[in-house]
Formats: structure tokens, C-alpha cells, sequence
């Protein structure tokens, strides 16, 4: 099967209707009993998905999607925006995925730094970065390393082969966060109604199926691996609602063909190498302990907070912007006022206007004209 015909098998309507036949059957037996079921899509490409194909309106109306914090650019803290910022004023060559050019910092974007003559440059991988640091051996180059358990590996793999080459210009700036942390942040925290977690398909890939256990064992909730095409999602949404019909709070995998139970050992091998545990600052949730994984002192040479000499603060967040309340599910974007007025994807105000996974970028892009919210 070519891959055109793999992805379109995941995208067919017959299998598509009778997967919203089941959500409707089980979505009436909970219905019958009086139960609201609000389900959190923890990643971004889940919420982009979902709004894309229209998968809302497939639901039966007592089950509800909120979007998490699975958004990397969406939970960097603006004070890591600054910060790579005042390294391009010193004269650093700041190099970044282009997803992170237009969000905003305390007071301007990496994109204003760059008009502004910044040495603001866009690679492809991080390995681009490496080329950027052979390239400019007399300068700094900091490649901005952020991102959840998905990207963590590929990019510390970055110092081995700095390392080999003999790259010694070349530092990271990390802002590096784990899945399972947030997830409990958003349910310890009472303001945020979830019933169970979509989870997310490529962290799983890493994590593997354990990390959720205590979210099905002790909070009780239904937690179910799925992939992005829309057969997934409703496959996965089906499983939640039978287990919730059923009284049961497990961990399953409904994205086998990927997700293997006990993840990519080899890939947390890497992350464990290279990387320790720390506290993070997301943007909208705050510090959370152990949230996120910092390089190991005996790579203090490729740390670039250590070598340029500063820390990373928390910024502040853009006046008005309403991202922390999306990020955390307790609000939809066309509830924030500034939403499709003032922010909007070619002049955003917060990063989920700015991410190709933001919550606010989908809703404008897709939902936009819907008026729930
Ligand atoms: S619509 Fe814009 S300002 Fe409002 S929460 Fe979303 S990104 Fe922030």
C-alpha cells in the first residue's frame, strides 16, 4: 500500500460512520444515566485533527473535548523567549524550529529581534544548527532545544555529534517538558472538570503505556492512546466512553501499529544520558517540580545558561492574552475577547494563535464560525 493509500484507509467515511454510530450508541446509554463526559486531547496535533476533520460535530452532546498542554510552543514560558532573545543581542547566533519565531516573549518576539538585526536563524533540524556552529566558528550558536519526550532525544543527540566533530561554539538554551506532570497539574487542579485523557500519540511512542497508570489507578481516569487520522480518534473516543460506560479506568492503546507498551527504551536511554530531572516553568500553569529535564552538570559546556552567564525568568505573559486558561482546558478560545478580534494567526497575541498545534490557531482556523465555546 503506498503511503497516500495507508493514510486515506484511516480517513474513510463508512468506517468513520459507523465509529460515530458507536460514540452515539454508548453517548445515549450515559446520557440515560445523566452523564456529562468532558474528555481532555492532551497534544496539539490531536486538537488539530480534531478541528480539521470536523470530529466535534460527531459527538453525541453529552461528550465534550477540551484541549491540554500538549502544545510544546504553546507551554514555553516568555521568559524563555527573552532570553534567547538578550542572547541574540549579545551577538549569539540564536537558532530555532521556525514555530517558534513569532511567539511572544515579555515585550517582542524572536521575529522583531530578527528585524530588529538579530542573528535569528531557522533550521530544519537540529542538526542545522551544528552546520550553523561549523559555518561561524568564531561566534556562539544556541540552538533552542523545547519540546515533550517526542523531540528530547534527537535533540541532545545533537551534543554527541558536536562532540565528534569537535564543535566546541555550539549550546543549547532547554526548555525541555514532560507529559505526565502536566497531566497531574491539570487534575489536581479543581477548576478543570476531566473524565479521561486522550493521550498523546508520539510522547507515548517514547513513554510507553506505564506513565498513565497512576492517572487510571488513582485519579480514576480512562486514559487511551490514539494517532492523529480521524479513525484513531474516534476509535479512541469510543474506548473511553466504554469505559466509562462500564465503570472502568484503564490504560489502553489504540495506536498499536506505533506505540509500543514499554515505549522506545532506546530513545529515553539518550534522554537519561545527557539529561536530569528539574522543575520547569510553563507558561499559564506556573513552576511545576520535575516537570521538565535539564543537562547533566558534566555537560555544563553545552548548557548555555551556564556558559553566557544568566538564568531563565518567567517573563510576563501578553496583556490580555488568555493562553494559560486554554492551555489548562478551563476555557475555549472563542470565549477569550481577543480571539479572531485583536488575535488572530498574522497578528498574534499568545502562542496558541501562533502554533501550527495551538488550541486558538485550530479554532480559527477550522471553528471559527461555530458558536459554542
Ligand atoms: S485568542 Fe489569542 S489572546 Fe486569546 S487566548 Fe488565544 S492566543 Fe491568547
Amino acid at each position: 500500500m503506498d503511503h497516500l493509500n495507508y493514510i486515506q484507509a484511516f480517513r474513510d467515511p463508512a468506517a468513520a460512520g459507523a465509529l460515530r454510530a458507536r460514540l452515539q450508541e454508548l453517548g445515549a446509554t450515559l446520557a440515560a444515566r445523566g452523564r456529562h463526559v468532558q474528555v481532555m486531547e492532551v497534544c496539539g496535533s490531536h486538537t488539530m485533527s480534531i478541528a480539521r476533520f470536523g470530529l466535534r460535530d460527531l459527538l453525541p452532546l453529552n461528550v465534550t473535548l477540551i484541549s491540554g498542554p500538549g502544545c510544546p510552543v504553546c507551554v514555553t514560558a516568555p521568559g524563555y523567549i527573552d532570553a534567547a532573545i538578550e542572547l541574540a543581542r549579545r551577538g549569539v547566533i540564536v537558532a530555532t524550529f521556525g514555530d517558534m519565531l513569532h511567539v511572544p516573549g515579555s515585550d517582542s518576539s524572536l521575529a522583531d529581534c530578527r528585524a530588529a538585526g538579530g542573528r535569528i536563524e531557522v533550521c530544519y533540524s537540529p542538526r542545522g544548527s551544528l552546520a550553523l556552529a561549523q559555518a561561524n566558528p568564531g561566534c556562539g550558536v544556541v540552538f533552542l532545544g523545547i519540546g515533550f519526550e517526542t523531540t528530547i532525544a534527537p535533540v541532545v543527540s545533537l551534543l554527541t555529534r558536536a562532540a565528534e566533530a569537535r564543535v566546541t561554539n555550539l549550546s543549547l538554551l532547554t526548555s525541555f517538558k514532560l507529559v505526565p506532570p502536566a497531566l497531574r497539574a491539570v487534575l489536581d487542579d479543581p477548576g478543570v472538570k476531566v473524565d479521561a485523557f486522550l493521550c498523546p500519540a508520539h510522547v507515548s511512542a517514547i513513554i510507553g503505556l506505564q506513565p498513565y497508570e497512576p492517572f487510571a489507578r488513582k485519579y480514576g481516569k480512562p486514559c487511551v492512546v490514539a494517532g492523529f487520522e480521524p479513525l484513531d480518534i474516534l476509535a479512541g473516543l469510543c474506548a473511553i466512553l466504554a469505559q466509562v460506560q462500564e465503570g472502568r479506568a484503564e490504560v489502553e492503546n489504540e495506536y498499536d501499529r506505533v506505540v509500543r507498551p514499554e515505549g522506545n527504551p532506546k530513545a529515553r536511554a539518550v534522554m537519561e544520558r545527557f539529561l536530569q530531572p528539574a522543575d520547569a516553568q510553563w507558561r499559564g500553569i506556573g513552576m511545576l517540580p520535575a516537570s521538565g529535564l535539564a543537562l547533566r552538570p558534566e555537560f555544563a559546556d553545552y548548557d548555555a545558561e551556564k556558559r553566557f552567564g544568566f538564568s531563565v525568568g518567567p517573563g510576563r505573559e501578553p496583556a490580555g492574552c488568555l493562553c494559560g486558561e486554554v492551555i489548562k482546558g478551563k476555557l475555549a478560545p472563542p470565549r477569550c475577547p481577543l480571539f479572531a478580534t485583536r488575535c488572530t494567526p498574522t497578528a498574534p497575541v499568545g502562542p496558541c494563535m501562533v502554533s501550527s498545534e495551538g488550541t486558538c490557531a485550530a479554532w480559527y482556523k477550522y471553528e471559527r464560525n461555530q458558536a459554542n465555546g
